[in-house]
């Protein structure tokens, strides 16, 4: 080994750095979930501008105290355990996950064939069998854990193509004139078109369902869709409901969806990224109510159960269904393809090598049971609620539909001015709170207006916090005129 790898493999500097780092980071938790003001949410500086920095702190010369680079992320990052982060739906990771995910990284084990990660590979089997559980899916159920809601949408769609196209499509690739197509609603997240791109059916592939008022999937357009999609000589495979949507995080009426895909054979696949945990939560897991008699299903642990990104889950009512999505065929790889192989995971997912990315759930559930889940979910669900009421009280503000989740859209639209007018103010008051950096909000499109948005990820966000926030979209709406 040469000298410079002895020095990379060190032993005690990795102790000495291991420390340093979980000391700066329990700190930094401290300081950040304090919402003190010496670190603001958001420390932010223009994209080129933080590029310029990076080069120039390269350019200072190969340094063996990594302790300042450590020290240098802090300070250029978005703060998530700040009470005012509540933007995206990314949540502050929880401290016993991240240690485990370090663990996960040193150890390496890469989980795509049994003997490179069989702790992990087990553990991933009872993860999902915890979570199909809570979802109400019974012991057929089966899935695997992969990298993100995105491949997780595709994943289930592969194997809604695998059950209801009648001939093999992997293999045989597209057969002229059989038009598959996807039915969702408007509101469903990209990703769900993407993976039919993916799949090479086109525009033609998927068909947006309108929405109602209530920005939900309308069984009544549904029907309509299926009946001109079924005119126009194309072939309904499957219907994905939303629990929850994206920018609104409202849930379609599932069981209702339920109804009409066994009525008409189709795959239903859910799309519960953000909102399946509510399964976790007695006050809120009405809410996905038909989920169990759903073919298909994903969940991501990275959003609402605060496990650091990406761990997604992906169920399936008929377990045997998840064995069917790849059936690219790597003999050197799998022993048998019979054998039921619960455990070479790499039959079943899109990845190859895969992080251990099941340690760090398990890491929670077993430290806290899914009580912690639930209890979460609960407590950023109703503050949705209590912010939904602190917006409707004040005047000026509008609330683009009663939340159902820790999504909230809303405007400030003071002078009732034309829609183009508040679109700009409100742009403009997103533009300036980035700026300063004192609350991180996001903005989204609804039916071509723009609202604020925020997801509110955070535990350590309270009511008093969110009125700071009305009045701060005050304040900086003030400056603006
Ligand atoms: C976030 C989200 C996704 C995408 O998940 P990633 O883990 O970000 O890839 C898909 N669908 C819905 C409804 C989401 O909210």
């Amino acid at each position: 080994m040469t000298e410079l790898l002895k020095q990379a493999f060190d032993a005690e500097k990795f102790r000495e750095n291991g420390h340093f780092l979980v000391d700066l980071l329990a700190d930094y938790m401290k300081e950040t979930a304090a919402g003190n003001s010496n670190r603001p949410v958001l420390p932010y500086n223009a994209p080129d501008k933080v590029y310029a920095d990076w080069q120039a702190f390269y350019s200072d010369g190969i340094s063996s105290d990594i302790k300042l680079f450590y020290k240098k992320i802090l300070d250029d990052s978005i703060h998530l355990h700040n009470p005012k982060y509540m933007g995206h739906q990314v949540p502050p990771a929880l401290p016993t996950a991240a240690l485990t995910e370090f663990m996960s990284a040193f150890m390496n084990n890469a989980t795509g064939v049994y003997e490179m990660g069989s702790a992990g590979i087990a553990i991933e089997r009872l993860v999902i069998s915890v979570l199909s559980d809570a979802l109400g899916f019974d012991k057929n159920a089966e899935g695997v854990l992969t990298s993100g809601g995105t491949l997780g949408n595709l994943t289930a769609l592969l194997a809604a193509r695998r059950s209801k196209v009648p001939y093999d499509a992997w293999t045989e690739g597209h057969k002229n004139g059989y038009r598959p197509v996807v039915l969702v609603s408007e509101e469903a997240h990209y990703s769900i078109d993407r993976a039919v791109k993916v799949m090479g059916w086109g525009d033609d592939g998927i068909e947006k369902i309108p929405t109602g008022s209530d920005y939900k999937l309308d069984l009544n357009e549904l029907k309509k869709t299926y009946t001109k999609s079924i005119e126009a000589g194309k072939h309904v495979i499957a219907v994905v409901g939303n629990a929850c949507s994206t920018s609104l995080g409202l849930y379609d009426p599932l069981e209702a969806v339920a109804d009409f895909c066994e009525e008409h054979d189709l795959w239903f696949h859910v799309d519960a990224a953000h909102g399946g945990p509510a399964a976790f939560s007695k006050k809120y897991n009405h809410l996905i109510k038909g989920m169990e008699r759903a073919d298909s299903a994903i969940v991501d642990f990275h959003k609402l159960l605060m496990i650091p990104s990406l761990v997604t889950a992906v169920v399936f009512k008929e377990g045997g269904k998840s064995y069917d999505t790849f059936s690219q065929k790597a003999a050197y790889l799998w022993e048998s393809r019979e054998s039921g192989d619960w455990s070479n995971l790499g039959k079943r997912t899109f990845e190859c090598t895969k992080n251990l990315m099941s340690l760090k759930v398990f890491s929670i559930i077993n430290s806290y049971g899914t009580e912690i889940f639930g209890e979460t979910v609960t407590a950023v669900y109703n503050l949705g609620k209590v912010f939904a009421e602190l917006i409707s009280a004040r005047s000026g503000f509008e609330l683009a539909a009663e939340p159902e989740s820790n999504i909230i859209c809303f405007r400030f639209n003071p002078n009732r001015t034309t829609a183009t007018e508040a679109d700009e103010l409100n742009r403009a008051i997103r533009k300036s709170m980035i700026e300063k950096g004192k609350f991180f909000i996001v903005q989204t499109l609804i039916r071509n207006k723009v609202y604020l948005r925020t997801s509110l990820m955070n535990p350590y966000t309270s009511a008093e916090d969110l009125n700071l926030l009305l009045d701060e979209i005050e304040i900086t709406a003030g400056k603006i005129k």
